[in-house]
């Protein structure tokens, strides 16, 4: 049979395939007409307040019925909307004789500009306030916001992006994938998607060609759209589709290669409200717990009571189970008044992590304290980590003081090119290792994890990032230690057998990518995994890396087990 279908192509998130007919979101609305206004500046200036205040209500209505990125983000959005400098930028175009519409179209559109030119995390913030000019445009011209179409029949649904408000009002019931033109795997379609599942590719060039009605295949491993699929396509992707589910519904067995070799299944939490998620997606245990969570909004740090609650919270969701609590990383990308007040041109290279705690080593010695005394008031197997250790005297200097505090297994992250080449050493000391690929890829490519310019290097199938995961394996199995990822890297099903084929002893992910990487790992057999690694490391580039254990992989995958 001859295939003529358009194939377009990608960033996939996850490993999901889906099926379905193209519904698109709504057309942005037209841009505001530029003729002067007919009504006072105060009748203007009143419109603009009362809309701006409904917009942000909505929103705020809308962050209380969702949890985690969805509700930061709405509740976000509805500060933008209230921001104050954004009012006055609009209040002055109004006083210029511009109608409100006009003028909240102009004011919105040059914050946008700046925040474009910020680039990376917040280049990425842009669509956010673009969704709000939206709504309060809307608002003032009495029609609904532009946003996602109602539909009783299952649909992709096709947009240029998808604003926060937009993602936490989707059905899930009808939305079966997701593609937009626009977006990379950091940007809020992809974090919202990863977080609930959804099929998703996003950064499709062509995805403004596609006709509403027009059946197409996603395919998130590929990172493929199939536009119009032949009858043997479609059921192919059916048969992928039902096979997967049946795979998926499987139980939440502990994670294992198709040997049996043992990889246990962790889930990465950022605070003691999400551990119910991780239980019912079958995480054996917490391999990172990020405490930043207690520290980021306050101007003090929180009282060693106040630790010890959330702590004893998340330790009694998982009795006889290991949780793995990663100290303070405070610095770069989490700045936080009380640690990081000096000035630093480059604080990816500065005082963060274990370096600023050690600066501050009062407050790393409340953590440890809090640490032990809900260690001894419940049930878990507690393990806890210091970030971005870069040194063997900064891991013995951990080490040494965890210990004094009565805590029994003490590690390093290792997410510093430095500490992986000197894994052999930096292991002598510490209980164990995990690798936080993130800030690894970021070190080792000399590239900001948040820059959206450098984007392009933040990939963890780098064979250079490859090799030094692999040295932390080696010097693992020597000591016999416990080797655990920890970065985004794990919940990506193909690399997740690649790093258990280059000496992880453990995977640890966002709980909601478990059930693809359990299911990816009973593929494989250790032999087989290795043989992965080693086509992986010997590749030139990161998409090289990619497309070659993709090859390779195909050739020996086992079906996953019934
Ligand atoms: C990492 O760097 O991979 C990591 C897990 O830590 P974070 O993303 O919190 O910096
Ligand atoms: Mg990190």
């Amino acid at each position: 049979m001859t295939e003529t279908s358009i194939v377009l192509t990608g960033a996939g998130i996850g490993q999901g395939i889906a099926l379905g007919p193209v519904l698109r979101m709504s057309a942005p609305l037209p841009e505001p007409e530029a003729t002067p206004s007919t009504r006072t500046p105060d009748e203007e200036k009143a419109r603009v307040a009362a809309a701006v205040q409904a917009v942000a209500a909505d929103l705020r209505e809308r962050a209380g019925k969702v949890t985690g990125t969805a509700a930061d983000v709405l509740e976000a959005q509805s500060m933008m909307a209230e921001d104050s400098s954004l009012a006055d930028d609009v209040a002055s175009r109004i006083d210029g004789g511009t109608t409100a519409e006009r003028a909240v179209f102009e004011g919105f559109g040059v914050f946008r500009d700046l925040l474009i030119g910020l680039g990376g995390y917040m280049g990425e913030r842009a669509t956010d306030l673009d969704d709000v000019a939206q709504r309060v445009i809307a608002a003032l011209e009495g029609r609904p916001a532009p946003g996602v179409p109602e539909s009783d029949q299952p649909y992709i649904l096709v947009a240029t992006d998808l604003a926060p408000a937009d993602t936490a009002s989707l059905d899930l019931t009808k939305v079966r994938g997701l593609v937009t033109r626009e977006g990379s795997q950091a940007s809020h379609t992809a974090i919202l998607a990863r977080e609930n599942a959804i099929v998703a590719i996003v950064g499709v060039a062509g995805a403004d060609e596609l006709a509403e009605g027009t059946e197409v295949i996603l395919d998130a491993g590929a990172g493929t759209v199939t536009v119009a699929p032949s009858a043997a396509q479609s059921d192919e992707a059916r048969r992928r589709i039902a096979e997967r589910e049946s795979a998926l519904s499987g139980g939440l067995e502990p994670g294992a290669l198709a040997d049996g070799t043992p990889v246990p299944l962790l889930a990465n939490l950022g605070s003691a409200e999400a551990t119910e998620k991780a239980v019912a997606a079958g995480a054996e245990g917490v391999g990172l717990f990020r405490t930043e969570f207690l520290f980021l909004d306050a101007r003090m740090a929180p009282t060693v009571e106040q630790q010890r609650e959330q702590y004893v919270k998340l330790l009694q969701a998982f009795p006889g189970k290991k949780v793995v609590v990663r100290v303070l990383d405070a610095g770069a990308d989490k700045p936080l008044e009380f640690l990081n007040d000096a000035h630093e041109d480059n604080p990816a290279l500065g005082l963060r992590g274990i370096r600023s705690l050690r600066a501050n080593e009062d407050i790393l010695r409340e953590q440890l304290t809090a640490l032990a005394e809900a260690d001894a008031a419940t049930e878990a197997d507690l393990w806890v980590m210091a970030p971005m250790v870069a040194t063997v005297e900064e891991t013995r200097y951990f080490v040494g003081l965890a210990t004094e505090f009565g805590l029994k297994t003490v590690g390093v992250m290792v997410e510093v090119p430095s500490a992986a080449l000197l894994a052999d050493r930096v292991l002598r000391e510490a209980a164990f290792a995990s690798i936080g690929t993130n800030d690894l890829t970021q070190y080792t490519l000399a590239a900001d994890r948040l820059l959206g310019s450098v984007a392009g290097f933040q990939d963890p199938w780098h064979p250079a990032v490859l090799r030094l995961i692999g040295e932390v394996g080696s010097a693992g199995a020597a000591y016999g230690k416990p080797v655990g990822i920890c970065g985004e890297a794990a919940a990506d099903p193909l690399l997740a057998v690649v790093l258990v084929g280059l000496g992880a002893t453990t995977l640890s992910m966002s709980p909601a990518a478990l059930a693809d990487v359990r299911l990816s790992l009973t593929r494989y057999t250790l032999d087989q995994a290795r043989t992965l690694a080693e086509v992986a490391l010997a590749a030139d580039g990161a998409a090289e890396a990619r497309d070659a254990v993709r090859t390779a992989a195909a050739g020996f995958a086992t079906p996953a087990a019934p």
